[in-house]
């Protein structure tokens, strides 16, 4: 039997990567042969749970290794622009996701999305419509992601299925949700060991807010001002990619996780934008975003509106 590929999006997230392996698990005990995958490598806060578990990061793909032709199975994404550049050249069997949908295709697939705050609230209803018992470890993994995509329950698109399934799956693992979701969103926050082009492209999205061509950064902190030290070189950094990918913004957001603000640094010609849509000044290019944690639900759809 061929292989099936199964992975999350590029510049992958907790999310991205557990989803990939709870979902690898599932469909090979429905006896199908796939390979759990990643289009980049785990950061991190995902080397955390790992770490915990003891377990392998999936094997990442490189450019060109899903021969045109292959099976695949996407998770926590689908959007064209952000997984493998032969997207419409292979054959997607499943999406499993939480994201406004994107992708188009010729034949029909299995597709299953849901407006709740993590792909692995999803994958959760899919082992039990299976009748597929969830271990210990995968229910690790599960109730990871959901911590970090829902900033432990605190992001607006958190829902209450997500904390109802995030219960059931702290009593499989023996995990105390708040404790550990704390350290493991504190081990994301680490940013010593980058460079500041590697800080810009941690958790870096490209997208058009109607015309305008933004690059919008997230990146978590248990210390906005520990950040704010690197402001001069990350601005340095954000030109020069806006020179260099003929931006008209861009926007880096500094995610306070334990008082859920953000502080915005925004360059570029279109700047204005920010401050039309929050009602801010910005000084020296930037202020801070209160109560703005999740780029889907505050930024990109309320930038939308404005641009
Ligand atoms: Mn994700
Ligand atoms: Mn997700």
């Amino acid at each position: 039997m061929e292989k099936t590929y199964i992975f999350g999006h590029k510049n992958p997230d907790t999310d991205s990567i557990t989803s990939s392996l709870v979902m690898a698990n599932l469909e090979t005990k429905l006896g199908r042969n796939v390979e759990s995958c990643a289009l980049g490598t785990p950061n991190k806060e995902t080397e955390y749970v790992l770490n915990y578990l003891g377990i392998e990061a999936p094997r990442v793909l490189g450019e060109n290794e899903v021969p045109d032709g292959s099976n695949v199975i996407l998770v926590d994404h689908n959007n064209p622009e952000e997984t493998i550049s032969n997207i419409d050249k292979v054959n997607v069997l499943k999406v499993v996701d939480h994201h406004c949908l994107k992708l188009s295709t010729s034949y029909p697939l299995y597709y299953r999305a849901e407006p709740v705050g993590c792909t692995e609230t999803v994958m959760y209803k899919l082992y039990k419509e299976n009748g597929v018992e969830i271990d210990k470890k995968n229910a690790t993994l599960m109730l990871s992601a959901i911590i970090s995509d829902t900033l432990l329950f605190k992001s607006p698109t958190c829902t209450p299925e997500d904390v109802e399934i995030a219960k059931e799956l702290s009593k499989i693992a023996g995990i105390d949700c708040e404790s550990y979701g704390l350290e493991m969103l504190k081990a994301g926050t680490d940013l010593s060991s980058f460079t500041i082009d590697e800080i810009l492209s941690l958790d870096a999205k490209q997208v058009s807010l109607k015309d305008v061509k933004t690059v919008i950064n997230q990146v978590n902190t248990a210390s906005i001002p520990d950040v704010m030290e690197l402001k001069e070189k990350l601005e340095a950094g954000m030109t020069e990619q806006i020179e260099s990918k003929g931006l008209d913004l861009f926007m880096l957001l500094i995610t306070d996780i334990v008082n859920s603000n953000s502080q915005v640094i925004a360059l570029g010609k279109r700047a204005d934008l920010v401050e039309k849509s929050y009602g801010v000044k910005l000084e020296n290019n930037t202020a801070l975003l209160k109560g703005v944690v999740s780029r889907k639900k505050q930024v990109i759809p309320v930038m939308t509106e404005n641009a």
